[in-house]
């Protein structure tokens, strides 16, 4: 049976960061919603340009596009024996609609670890975050810097600041998390999945608090 774990969490909680650990202690792929369409924008492809008007105005991108891009990246070889789910589901009919793609691939969602933290340290954190063009490594000017700045420690690429990051567009995507994925943490706490995670501690803690969890 195929193990999917979902990271849960306001922008700028950390979801990225732990997932990208995660991946390498389970060996499973991390799925991040956010990078894939960051790649296809880079890409120019057709879902690239379609996503880009939601990712500038810090709003979802809709629905239908989401889950049949999500579709497509489980349905490859490298998540046949499940993957950490970073970004997706954000709506409802995301995580229904998730449940059904799961049934269909043999697996089923396993654990949700919601990270969270306080306005002001996602605002700090999203405000200092740098990520990789290459691979999407996540760094913070103060928190996690590179060892050489604007360059990536694992692949040497180059180093850039998200445009949604900026303050105001960080703003909206608070509300619109509040808005439309706060209402999965009572939908997986209602299934018995969600496992709840400090957020506010040194990464290596974060990372110690959710291993422990997902041993239980
Ligand atoms: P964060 O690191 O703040 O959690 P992401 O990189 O996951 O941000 O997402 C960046 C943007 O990509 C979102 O603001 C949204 O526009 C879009 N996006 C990512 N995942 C989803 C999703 N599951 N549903 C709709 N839009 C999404
Ligand atoms: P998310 O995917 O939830 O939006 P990220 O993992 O991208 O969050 O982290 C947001 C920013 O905060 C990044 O710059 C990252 O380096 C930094 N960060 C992540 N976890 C921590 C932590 N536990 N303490 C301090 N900074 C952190």
């Amino acid at each position: 049976m195929s193990t999917y774990i979902i990271l849960l969490g306001p922008p700028g909680a950390g979801k990225g960061t732990q997932a990208e650990i995660l991946a390498q202690t389970t060996k499973l792929s991390h799925i991040s919603s956010g990078d894939l369409f960051r790649e296809n924008i880079q890409n120019q492809t057709e879902l690239g340009r379609l996503a880009k008007s939601y990712m500038d105005k810090g709003e979802l991108v809709s629905d239908d596009l989401t889950i049949a891009m999500i579709r497509d990246r489980l349905s490859r070889a490298d998540c046949k024996d499940g993957a950490i789910l970073d970004g997706f589901p954000r709506t409802p009919i995301q995580a229904d609609e998730l449940e059904q793609m799961l049934a269909e691939f043999g697996g089923q969602v396993d654990a949700v670890p919601y990270v969270t933290a306080a306005e002001s340290i996602l605002i700090e954190r999203t405000g200092g975050r740098w990520s990789c063009r290459a691979q999407g490594h996540i760094y913070h000017k103060k928190f996690s810097p590179p060892k050489q700045e604007g360059i990536c420690d694992i692949d040497g690429s180059e180093l850039f600041q998200r445009d949604d990051d900026k303050e105001e567009t960080v703003a909206k995507r608070l509300r619109v998390y509040f808005d439309r994925t706060m209402p999965l943490v009572e939908y997986y706490r209602k299934r018995g999945k969600l496992i709840e995670i400090n957020g506010v501690q040194p990464v290596e803690q974060v990372t110690k608090e959710l291993l422990t969890a997902l041993k239980k």
